[in-house]
């Protein structure tokens, strides 16, 4: 038997494998991980908070593991340190718009807080959400330079160029990851008034997904549009891997996966949408595995859940620095006692209908009414304190009189695509252009002339063409707060009465 000695054999072997390695279009696979944590409608809760004991199971709040004592940006710098640290820096935070609007930090500060904060906490990217559009056009500039922001669809109404960078891109581990922001058109806003032009979102990512997807492995939306319209632009724009929403308040527990019908731009063959609920009470982490055989790196295989945010997690000692800072002075004034609350009152409809009685009590006014929209946040049972109501209502409006007739009163209140809260009376909607209504408990009287009161946003958006009597020297938030003051024990009125006569 001529036989080969076995090393021989052995040797020829791996020169063999090492020349099929040196062979052109031959590569072993390389691998890479990517953590996208993420946060979205914070809303100005930079300090822990409690939530009320649910009411209804089906709220974000109801399915946390974790209610009480729960979020703190200060905390969340830490979480995020220690996951920055456990993936060797393979991590990008990101946060999907609405940073303000939601407590006093906004109230007081214009949001200045907030920003400073998350820099501190090293945001990568985020997009401005519709409340960030709440201040003035150089308070919103201001906001904007202070932690990398990204968006698409936004632009300068004088020169007509994108108002903020579309997108950046991030090198981690020698793949590239593009993130890109569209948010929702809101030209009410202040500093949208001011000089700021929106495009159609959709149009915007289906031109540059492409664009992205030729210089980027990864293609990321930072999305303030909503979980439903998240679910629209992965279909519209096809091709994009992650979008990490916000504005809709969703509490995605693990990524939602929306496929795309085979198309190859990723290949998990489909669209990760992911959200983190909101007021930063849990954060988002999606670990991305990545592979590149050959070409470029392809989402191979995915991980997603949110991480309480709960006592535990110790402060960031830089982090908590900044929030007492700008909380100090306002512990003062907000933190003081103002009265009790029997029960909680939940936002829809008792945080309303006390909303709407305590302005008509403050303005003497026959009605009162105010948005649903602008109603943020319940008053837990027991003790009630300004800072409580400034969470259940963020906004500094001032309340409003007109004097108007019963017909002009339905005719509002057709007006309105959500029907509003009021105080004063009672109303049913008969259809889409038909009301039925009573005032202090008799049938409207289209003829007669009766005060309404309301606050000046809502003038500006609904009111048009009525003229404003009275302009009080009082906030719809402080009027809740001497409502309360005054009585010192208050109940919540349960009835929904946008749905009776
Ligand atoms: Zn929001």
């Amino acid at each position: 038997m001529n036989s080969v000695p076995k090393r021989r054999i052995t040797c020829t072997l791996i020169m063999a494998c090492l020349l099929a390695l040196c062979l052109p279009g031959y590569s072993s696979p390389e691998y890479r991980a990517v953590s996208v944590l993420y946060t979205n409608d914070t809303h100005d809760h930079l300090i822990p908070f409690s939530y009320p004991e649910p009411e209804n199971p089906k709220l974000g709040y109801a399915q946390m593991p974790f209610r009480k004592n729960i979020g703190g940006i200060a905390r969340r710098a830490t979480l995020v340190r220690r996951i920055r640290a456990e993936t060797h820096g393979n991590a990008l935070l990101m946060d999907a718009g609405d940073v303000v609007e939601g407590t006093p930090f906004g109230l007081e500060y214009d949001g200045k807080p907030d920003y400073e904060a998350m820099a501190a906490v090293g945001y990568d990217a985020a997009v401005p959400g519709n409340h960030d559009f709440r201040f003035s056009l150089a308070v919103f500039r201001a906001h904007m330079a202070m932690i990398p922001h990204v968006c698409a669809n936004l632009v300068d109404r004088k020169t007509g160029k994108p108002e903020l960078p579309e997108y950046r891109i991030f090198t981690i581990g020698g793949a590239k990851i593009a993130v890109f922001g569209v948010t929702v058109p809101s030209p009410e806003f202040p500093a949208s008034k001011e000089g700021l032009d929106f495009l159609e979102p959709y149009v915007t990512a289906a031109k540059l997904v492409p664009e992205l997807r030729k210089q980027a492995d990864v293609v990321i939306a930072l999305s303030h549009l909503g979980a439903g319209e998240d679910e629209t632009l992965a279909k519209r724009a096809p091709g994009i891997d992650v979008i990490v929403g916000g504005h809709s308040h969703t509490r995605y527990a693990t990524p939602k996966f929306v496929p795309n019908g085979g198309s190859e731009a990723s290949s998990v063959n489909g669209t990760l949408i992911v959200q983190a609920y909101e007021h930063g009470v849990e954060l988002g982490r999606l670990d991305l595995r990545l592979r590149k055989d050959g070409g470029r790196f392809t989402v191979m295989s995915y991980t997603g859940k949110l991480i309480p945010i709960t006592s535990d997690i110790p402060d960031d000692p830089k982090t908590a620095k900044i929030v007492a800072k700008y909380y100090k002075p306002l512990a003062k004034t907000y933190g003081q006692v103002i009265g009790e609350a029997t029960d909680t009152f939940f936002t829809m409809p008792a945080v309303l209908n006390l909303v709407c009685d305590s302005m008509r009590e403050a303005s003497g006014a026959d009605v009162a009414i105010y948005g649903v929209g602008a109603v943020r946040g319940d008053l837990v049972k027991g003790t009630l304190r300004a800072w409580d109501v400034a969470t259940a209502i963020p906004y500094s409006n001032k309340i409003q009189v007109l004097d108007m007739t019963g017909e002009q009163v339905k005719q509002i209140l057709i007006r309105f695509p959500v029907k509003p809260g009021v105080s004063g009376m009672k109303y049913r909607m008969v259809g889409a252009d038909k009301v039925e209504c009573t005032i202090a408990g008799k049938p409207i009287d289209d003829k007669a002339v009766y005060k309404v009161a309301t606050i000046d946003w809502l003038v500006g958006l609904y009111f048009k063409g009525y003229p404003v009597t009275k302009t009080l020297d009082i906030t719809a938030r402080d009027s809740i707060v001497n409502y309360i003051r005054a009585r010192k024990t208050v109940t919540p009125d349960k009835e929904d009465r946008k749905n009776g006569s």
